[in-house]
């Protein structure tokens, strides 16, 4: 298990699912209890617009709550849940949850956010993909401008077929697509163009050490240089220090998003940034 420590201010020790699989439980068993018992929740961090300075979106990052294990990562358990196969329940639920929560931020007023929901590899390739979302649309009447997908290049960007189709299908219905963790993929860059694509996030490696590596701030302007060219935006990820922002504001990155702006926060935290 991936060793964390201190990562949005919980400490994993040596991983908390290893802890748990020395029950007798399977973990696919426990993560499909978790479900059940409602022990999954959504985290919530706002993303912001350099130009105006306010904030024009919401991450959905789940996390569970374990009642002996306290907070597991994601990270810990996405994994396992799509080898299962029970990323296509638990993803579901997150869909649902996210939309329904941004809905309800609206109705209590608040200037309207889009709320962004990471995809795994095999939710994505699930034919009812399109049809779940455009239902949890439906059921929860969020405007489908106010929702966006976030898939990565895992997903395959080789001009398969089914991947522009699905695409194609997901931008119909007026929903937002990004490409998380970019530039730390393997596919060819021609995706860009032939795929219906609104953002590139670039990942957090880049952002890291963009104030001290030279070759760091080469990787992040081309890649801005090469969105903006094909009327791609951009938002970085990771950005925890005002240098870093300054910088990207310079490189005229779009949006940004980091713990200098916010870590994940609590639904209930979520108003106070709206
Ligand atoms: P991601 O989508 O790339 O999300 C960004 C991760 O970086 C989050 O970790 C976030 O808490 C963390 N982060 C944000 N700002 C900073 C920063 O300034 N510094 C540092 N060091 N880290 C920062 P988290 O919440 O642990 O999520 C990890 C990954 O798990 C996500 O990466 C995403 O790939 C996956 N994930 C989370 N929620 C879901 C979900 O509902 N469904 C699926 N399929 N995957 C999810
Ligand atoms: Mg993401
Ligand atoms: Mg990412
Ligand atoms: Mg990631």
């Amino acid at each position: 298990m991936v060793k964390k420590t201190g990562r949005n201010g919980y400490s994993f020790f040596e991983g908390k699912l290893n802890t748990l699989l020395s029950n007798q439980m399977s973990l696919e068993t426990m993560l499909h209890k978790a479900l059940d018992n409602h022990e999954f929740e959504l985290f919530y961090q706002p993303r912001m617009e350099l130009k105006s300075g306010q904030i024009i979106g919401m991450e959905a990052l789940i996390r569970w709550r374990h009642p002996d294990q306290g907070m597991i990562s994601p990270a810990e358990f996405i994994p396992i849940a799509e080898e299962s196969g029970l990323i296509s329940p638990i993803g579901e639920w997150v869909l649902r949850t996210a939309c329904s929560q941004n809905k309800a931020w609206q109705n209590e007023g608040y200037k309207p956010v889009c709320v962004s929901v990471n995809l795994s590899v095999r939710q994505f390739k699930d034919k009812d993909l399109v049809r779940n979302i455009s239902g949890i649309l439906n059921e929860t009447q969020l405007d489908p401008r106010y929702l966006e997908l976030e898939i990565t290049e895992n997903i395959s960007m080789n001009n398969e077929e089914q991947v522009l189709s699905t695409l194609q299908e997901i931008r119909k219905l007026g929903v937002k697509i990004s490409i998380d963790d970019f530039g730390t993929g393997y596919s060819s860059l021609n995706y860009l163009v032939n795929y219906p694509i609104d953002f590139l996030k670039i990942d957090q490696s880049f952002v890291r050490n963009i104030q001290s590596q030279s070759s760091d701030v080469s990787i992040v302007k081309a890649i801005i240089f090469i969105a903006h060219s094909i009327g791609l935006k951009v938002v970085a990820e990771g950005v925890e220090t005002e240098e870093q922002l300054n910088l990207l504001r310079e490189l005229e990155c779009d949006d940004v998003q980091g713990y200098l702006i916010s870590k994940p926060v609590e639904c209930e935290e979520v108003r106070n940034f709206l």
